[in-house]
């Protein structure tokens, strides 16, 4: 079977869609990865013809966004719409390479009911691979969390995106006459803490929607002290989305702030060690100096942060889902080269 271009009735719980990446894993899609990266885990979209009712906006799926909904990239790609039964049999085929699926959920009113059934048919048909849920803390409830664990899912990611409440009205509440709140996602998160537990619920964080890099790196102490980590991408404009226009953050804030969590996620260093100037930038790692030292030279802080296939390593690596394959990698979805890693260290010092 080839994935389907004419969606207008395809919807699930029967159908998703696929990220090109993960298509082009399974043999669905065509074509390979710069610099022979590869993605291990199989990330999923529930799909309705009706479309997504939010409208944050710098996502590609947000509600003003002209065109049918099927017709809308997602992160810059398209995402071919596949039955789950297809999903299923190929990623049975592929259990060397398939180490994760994860499910992302949008906002539907069917959503919360037809992702139970996606989940626990995964589950019962492909045990061998552990599942995430990207949830949607407006729709979803305590009962939904429970429900996912019983299954059991392993991990839960929440996607607050915006590092503070203003930037979060601006972008996906009242300022864009969107449904969700930012008391709710937090809410949402220590709910999901207690029924998952530590170290099983990354909240997936946007570098460079306006906040400083103390911001950021602040609350990413906070969501470890919590006992949750974060998930972290550098925003990329969306063609066809509001945001189009704005520009990517300096990569040299993206690279202070993906090695700032390393050290929190992984308690090398909390946030209270490290110095900020007075426009917030990150100035000194301050008693935790040479840790950060330490981790930068072996490159992996600079690799992209997601949920790990069953030996800890990151599976979601999500090849170029934050930059363009080329030379100005954001999210490394392979380990960095020395090459990668003399140019990282100009990047975290260099650029404002
Ligand atoms: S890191 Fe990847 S697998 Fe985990 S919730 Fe986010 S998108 Fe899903």
């Amino acid at each position: 079977m080839t994935p389907q271009t004419q969606a207008a009735s395809l919807e699930s719980p029967e159908y998703l869609r696929i990220s090109l990446a993960a298509a082009m894993t399974l043999g669905i899609a065509p074509g390979w990865f710069y610099r022979n990266a590869s993605l291990r885990c199989i990330n999923l979209l529930m799909t309705y013809d009706e479309g997504c009712a939010a409208n944050c906006s710098y996502c590609g799926l947000q509600r003003h966004r002209e065109g049918s909904y099927e017709g809308k990239s997602f992160i810059r790609v398209p995402w071919p719409v596949i039955s789950l039964d297809e999903v299923i049999a190929r990623s049975r085929e592929r259990l060397s390479v398939v180490k994760r699926v994860c499910l992302s959920t949008i906002t539907h009113p069917r959503m919360a009911q037809d992702a139970r059934v996606i989940l626990e048919r995964l589950h019962q048909q492909l045990p061998e691979a552990p599942i995430s849920v990207l949830s949607n803390p407006t729709l979803l409830t305590r009962e939904d969390l429970e429900f996912y664990r019983g299954i059991p899912i392993d991990r839960l990611g929440i996607a607050v995106d915006a590092a503070t409440r203003p930037i979060f009205d601006h972008h996906r509440a009242k300022d864009v006459q969107g449904p969700h709140r930012w008391s709710r996602y937090w809410r949402f998160f220590e709910e999901a803490l207690e029924v998952f537990g530590p170290n099983r619920v990354g909240i997936h964080l946007i570098v460079g929607l306006g906040e400083t890099e103390e911001e950021m790196i602040r609350l990413i102490g906070r969501i470890r002290q919590a006992g949750g980590s974060t998930h972290l991408f550098s925003f990329f404009p969306e063609a066809g989305s509001r945001l189009a226009p704005h520009p990517q953050p300096p990569v040299g804030q993206y690279r202070r702030v993906q090695l700032a969590r390393y050290l929190i996620d992984e308690d090398l260093a909390s946030a209270e060690e490290f110095a900020f100037d007075g426009r917030g930038q990150l100035v000194s790692f301050g008693a935790a100096g040479e840790r950060a030292e330490q981790a930068a030279a072996t490159g992996t802080p600079f690799m992209t942060s997601g949920c790990p296939d069953e030996n800890g390593a990151v599976a979601c690596n999500r090849p170029f889902g934050d930059c363009a394959p080329g030379d100005d990698i954001r999210s490394f979805p392979f380990q960095p080269d020395d090459d990668d890693l003399a140019l990282i260290n100009q990047q975290l010092i260099a650029y404002c």
